[in-house]
């Protein structure tokens, strides 16, 4: 059971503006926590400079404003939070659950695995740069109920390898940020884009090793343009103009399959109250395409 009371979250990572792909699971997730009448909480997901755009966070947060979409408390900021993770890494480290892995990125093999035998090493540093490698039971796997994704099985130690949990080049990675930060803002329910389903399994691992409770996951269809790719930051999703919050609402909203909003519900505010009265979950579809001038 996740963790009562209701705590949802949005984490963005700072690579671009909010484009109507990420305005979709900001939404579905602050619908499905006001619906709960719970909390939505805001993360910025900071933690790989190289990949950051100047002035994208603070673009972001201002687009949610203008789109009715506020969160509470504080902003938590990756890039401040370097700390928790080591402590993290420190106790993984400790119950012998960690490897260095010194293999390039030419060297890795399958799906970013180790390509080598570093697995049997231990951590002990040596001059040479090496990643952080979570060891895999082989026996390990998780399962659980998605609402949109269905029912989920991932026997973990034939489908994934050793993952990384920090970086070669000394940055946290994703999956121990988001897991670490999950659970310190106590969030009990995670909506999000099923490009990250095959995510979840590795944080739920990470979280019965730090003994952190599992959240419940959901993971909304991915927009895809009229091409079948998935519509991105990476490629080159337009970014929202918050001018037009009211008409990106509804298009988010249809998308959504949500019931359809009067003509004469022409605010932010409004057309929220309007979506959050008739959230219906069970509407929204398993997978869907839109095109960019849907
Ligand atoms: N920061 C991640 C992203 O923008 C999402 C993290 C999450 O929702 O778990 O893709």
């Amino acid at each position: 059971h996740p963790p009562d009371p209701y705590r949802g979250r949005f984490a963005p990572s700072p690579t671009g503006p909010l484009h109507l792909g990420s305005l979709i699971a900001a939404l579905a997730s602050w619908l499905e926590a006001r619906s709960a009448g719970g909390q939505w909480l805001l993360r910025m997901e900071d933690i790989d400079p190289p990949r950051e755009q100047p002035g994208a966070a603070r673009d972001i947060l201002r687009s949610l404003q203008a789109h009715g979409l506020y969160w509470d408390e504080d902003v938590l900021w990756q890039s401040r939070r370097g700390e928790a993770y080591d402590a993290a890494l420190d106790r993984l480290h400790a119950s012998g659950a960690l490897f260095a892995c010194r293999c390039s990125r030419r060297q890795q093999g399958p799906g970013g695995s180790c390509g080598s035998t570093c697995r049997g090493r231990s951590v002990a540093a040596t001059g040479q740069p090496f990643a952080l490698r979570v060891k895999v039971p082989p026996d390990y796997s998780c399962r659980w109920r998605d609402p949109w994704q269905g029912e989920q099985y991932w026997p973990l130690g034939q489908q994934l390898t050793d993952f990384i949990v920090r970086r070669r080049d000394g940055l946290y990675a994703y999956q121990l940020a988001v897991v670490v930060d999950d659970a310190a803002q106590q969030v009990s329910h995670v909506v999000r884009g099923s490009d990250l389903l095959d995510s979840t399994p590795r944080q739920q691992l990470l979280q019965h090793l730090l003994g952190y409770p599992t959240p419940a996951y959901a993971h909304l269809p991915v927009i895809t343009d009229s091409r079948g790719h998935k519509f991105s930051k990476q490629s080159h999703a337009a970014p929202l103009q918050d001018t037009a919050a009211t008409l990106n609402l509804r298009r988010a909203l249809a998308f959504l399959q949500q019931a359809q909003a009067p003509a004469a519900v022409d605010t932010v505010a409004d057309l929220l109250d309007h979506a959050l009265a008739h959230w219906s979950p069970a509407a929204v579809p398993h997978a869907a395409a839109m095109t960019a001038r849907d």
